[in-house]
């Protein structure tokens, strides 16, 4: 018997969310044969400090760039949904995106942003300094989780998906990111290479990309500091089937 594709569905607000937090274990998920997709809510079009540069010009580049890390994290396609970068609403329309692009690729894992996090009294990268999480980061994950359950699995949520051939579909476990719990910890020893190359290729978001890729490592060192294996991404891991 031909065994079911296994499908991954990583949920980010902007592009290079998801290979700042989650592209080790996909890359690694990918190796092992699954298939992996992104979905961005925004276009990214806030996301500079440079005063020249236009909403149009920044957003073209921002998925320029994304589509580079995607090639290298090895995914299979990645959706934008276009929202204005900073003004994500959590509504029923940005919900029904997201089970539409669910129902479409029907994934058993699907990875987002954790809803939960608003703040830290510190941040990962530096104990003194507090953190305030992206509006559009609590946004993008409050969606998800409730376009993954109980939205995608009901026939009669959104039904104009069903006329257009999309049958509703059970998500088995629903990852979210984490900047700071130690909750399921993912070995991501032979990826971190692929990992700071993706993020490398988001080089409109960075002045200094020697500093991030330091901080980057020290922080996946960091999640692997009590396990066998010596880089890590951690997730909060809901399994729901
Ligand atoms: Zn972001």
């Amino acid at each position: 018997m031909k065994q079911k594709k296994q499908v991954i569905l990583a949920v980010g607000a902007h592009p290079d969310d998801m290979d700042f937090t989650a592209s080790g274990t996909i890359a690694k998920m990918v190796m092992e044969g699954w298939d992996a997709y992104y979905l961005i809510c925004t276009d990214g079009s806030r996301g500079s400090r440079h005063h020249k540069t236009t909403h149009e010009e920044l957003t073209k580049t921002r998925r320029e760039e994304q589509e580079e890390a995607g090639k290298i994290v090895g995914l299979k396609d990645i959706f934008y949904l276009d929202h204005r970068d900073t003004q994500l609403p959590c509504n029923p329309l940005l919900k029904a995106q997201i089970v539409r692009v669910i129902r479409i690729t029907r994934p058993q894992v699907v990875i987002t942003m954790d809803p939960m996090f608003h703040y830290a009294t510190s941040s990962p990268w530096n104990r003194n300094v507090a953190f305030v999480n992206h509006t559009d980061h609590r946004a993008a994950g409050l969606a998800t989780m409730d376009a993954v359950f109980p939205l995608s699995r009901d026939r009669l949520s959104f039904p104009e998906h069903e006329q257009q051939g999309l049958m509703p579909h059970k998500v088995s476990e629903l990852w979210f990111t984490s900047f700071e719990k130690k909750e399921y910890v993912v070995d991501i020893t032979k990826t971190i290479e692929k990992k700071i190359k993706a993020l490398a290729a988001h080089k409109s978001q960075f002045d200094n990309f020697a500093k991030v890729k330091e901080e980057v490592l020290s922080h996946a060192k960091h999640f692997a500091d009590e396990e066998e294996f010596e880089y890590a991404e951690s997730f909060i891991r809901l399994v729901l089937d």
